[in-house]
């Protein structure tokens, strides 16, 4: 991807984001596979509803950058997932209110609740806490990282990255959506039916919704 579609392709993410309670205030950061070995990812200090052109900074792994502006801190766990999934094109990071209350609880998510869900949620796995921008949580991340699309960083918020900014986004609204569904069903003291594992596989092996995605053994 050209720097310029992934600026474009992130300020819509950014505002999507925000319009749809995937984030808020300047929490969050989030970015695109440019080459093999590059990534453009917001800046330190940026509010993902309003990204202009020069909030971005574009990231080599070799360490090195362009323009003045500094990365988002938080840059060592996106790198990660860059180094070990090449076929992954974005990561969002973000803490929506009901990722977050389950990053913050002991809950264990359904992936056999609808259709979005069982795509998206196939593989989510959990990531001990670390503080922010440290090297311990960026390697932390990329010992994870081929296991899932989804990385709940404990008491943190979310990790989520795919091969394209949009499947980046569906994965991120679907799970906000399903641990509301969780929570709200346990509120009111609803029990959810879940789809038999046998009809789950059918779907993710033979539906056509999605290229089965594919995972280490
Ligand atoms: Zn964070």
């Amino acid at each position: 991807m050209g720097s310029n579609e992934a600026c474009r392709g992130l300020q819509s993410a950014g505002r999507y984001m925000l319009d749809n309670d995937l984030a808020w205030g300047n929490a969050g950061n989030i970015s695109a596979r440019l080459s093999p070995d590059r990534y453009l990812i917001t800046a330190s200090g940026t509010r993902l509803g309003e990204l202009k052109e020069d909030d971005f900074v574009e990231c080599s792994f070799d360490g090195s950058q362009s323009g003045d502006r500094k990365p988002s801190k938080e840059t060592p766990m996106h790198r990660a997932i860059y180094e070990q999934r090449p076929e992954m094109g974005a990561v969002l990071h973000a803490s929506p209110f009901y990722t977050t209350l389950v990053a913050c609880a002991d809950i264990r998510l359904p992936a056999d609740l609808f259709v979005e869900d069982m795509y998206y949620l196939e593989k989510v796995e959990h990531v001990d806490y670390f503080h922010p921008g440290t090297s311990q949580l960026g390697e932390a991340v990329g010992a994870k990282a081929s296991q899932a699309t989804i990385l709940f960083l404990d008491n943190h918020g979310v990790l989520v990255y795919d091969t394209s900014i949009q499947e980046a986004l569906m994965g991120l609204h679907t799970l906000e959506l399903v641990c509301r569904m969780v929570i709200s069903a346990r509120s009111a003291g609803l029990d959810l039916r879940s789809l038999p594992a046998s009809k789950v596989m059918d779907f993710l092996e033979n539906s056509g919704y999605r290229p089965r995605r594919g995972w280490p053994k």
